[in-house]
């Protein structure tokens, strides 16, 4: 399969290219050629089919040959190696757990089959690369983990000092062998230029080999499709509606492929934050891009979402085709907090600041006859300070964060210039 330029149809390159390259040089996305379709019985099927044999289906539709089928399947069982339970809470709403990864938040579902992927391409050409990301949280976890141990690959993470909770911070440096960590004495903001200019400056990147692994590569697109294809074989009725919290717009853009690929799903609702430019798209038919607010559901704190150019060529530019399948929902943090205490108390059932987000949702815009089913996209643990002061403390997280705070954490602390920054990373 070849991918295009959103900025430029005529400019493509192969699935090896755009996995290395991450973005095209004119700064569109990668799409691809056509989206597969999958035959109509093979989806009627869908039970009786293995978590690997799905996403191997898929996959190898985007990839075709340039990974070998029996590799492809071992990197795609590796990819999906932990439980993706869909959780009853209602009767009409369930919710698709995405937390039983290593770093509890579905990016490690993306961050191991982009690793998985580059590492096979690596070892056909005996090159070496070193990954560098900024993480304002999860994704930066999520891509040490991916691709901790791997031969052939340095990973080189960037987070600011203070601003990412203390479980997340954890799970960037606590890894040692290939992953290093470096603590910004700055913002997120200023992580991503220090990444920008080392991709900018053509000695370093050529002397390091440096490549990204931020969430618009779109090999972490591709494997975030299969997961509705698992939650649909654990339902029986096709009126689904999937609740997709969303800050970059990655999942949803996932699963409307999986819909356009064949998936009988009924609708999807894009549910955010504050930062609601999308529903607002959705409901005027304008799109303005707003500058973060920052809210309890931190992780999709955008106001520029990426992916969102790809959801218009989806739908190739119509505003009324999507919203045909998609509407939009946006719930404020005071509306986050009382979602968690409530869906908590009534039901038992303990949501993190996003999925709160797809319940609250879901909640709401669901029609009789429908059942909504959103994605949790993170465990509650990793968003301990907002749970805790919906829910008064009432949650010990203890079991499940004591192994990690027994780790060493290594990581070298760095200023914001740049000069310096390359002197760090050229050792
Ligand atoms: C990254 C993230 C999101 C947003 O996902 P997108 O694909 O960027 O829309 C939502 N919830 C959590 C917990 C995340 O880490």
């Amino acid at each position: 399969m070849q991918f295009y330029s959103t900025n430029n149809p005529s400019y493509k390159v192969n699935f090896e290219q755009a996995v290395f390259k991450s973005l095209p040089p004119d700064n569109g996305l990668f799409y691809p050629q056509i989206l597969p379709r999958l035959d109509p019985d093979w989806i009627k099927n869908l039970n009786h089919l293995s978590k690997t044999e799905i996403g191997l289906m898929i996959a190898s539709k985007f990839i075709g040959d340039e990974i070998p089928m029996p590799r492809l399947a071992q990197i795609v069982s590796e990819t999906i190696d932990f439980d993706i339970p869909l959780v009853k809470i209602t009767d009409h709403i369930s919710s698709l757990e995405l937390y039983h990864g290593p770093t509890w938040a579905f990016k490690d579902v993306g961050a191991r089959f982009l690793s998985r992927c580059m590492a096979y391409f690596i070892e056909q050409s005996n090159r070496e690369v070193t990954i560098l990301v900024a993480t304002s949280g999860d994704t930066g976890g999520a891509v040490a983990a991916g691709f901790y141990n791997l031969p052939g690959i340095r990973v080189k993470i960037l987070y600011p000092k203070g601003k990412v909770s203390d479980i997340q911070q954890r799970q960037l440096t606590t890894w040692g062998g290939n992953v290093s960590a470096y603590e910004v004495a700055g913002t997120f903001d200023d992580c991503q230029y220090l990444v920008k200019q080392a991709f900018l400056d053509q000695e370093l990147s050529q002397e390091l080999n440096l490549s990204s692994a931020n969430s618009i590569n779109i090999a972490r697109l591709i494997p975030q499709s299969f997961y509705y294809f698992y939650a649909m074989q654990q339902v029986d009725s096709n009126d689904q509606v999937f609740c997709v919290p969303s800050g970059n717009y990655g999942n949803l853009t996932a699963g409307l492929w999986a819909w356009a690929m064949g998936l009988p799903i009924k609708k999807f609702i894009a549910a955010t934050n504050q930062n609601k430019v999308v529903p607002d798209y959705l409901t005027t038919g304008i799109y303005a891009s707003k500058p973060s607010i920052q809210t309890y559901a931190n992780a999709m704190d955008v106001g520029s979402p990426s992916n969102f150019v790809r959801m218009l060529e989806l739908f190739k530019y119509h505003h009324s085709d999507m919203t045909k399948r998609l509407s939009g929902y946006y719930v404020g943090d005071d509306a986050i907090l009382s979602t968690i205490k409530d869906c908590y108390e009534q039901f038992g059932y303990l949501l993190d600041p996003h999925g709160a987000i797809g319940y609250a949702a879901l909640s709401t815009l669901l029609a009789p006859g429908e059942h909504g089913i959103f994605l949790e996209t993170a465990h509650p643990v990793k968003f301990l300070d907002v749970v805790n002061q919906a829910l008064g403390g009432a949650v010990d997280f203890q079991e499940k964060s004591k192994p990690l705070a027994d780790k060493k954490e290594t990581y070298q602390s760095i200023g914001i210039d740049f000069v310096e920054f390359k002197q760090v990373l050229k050792g």
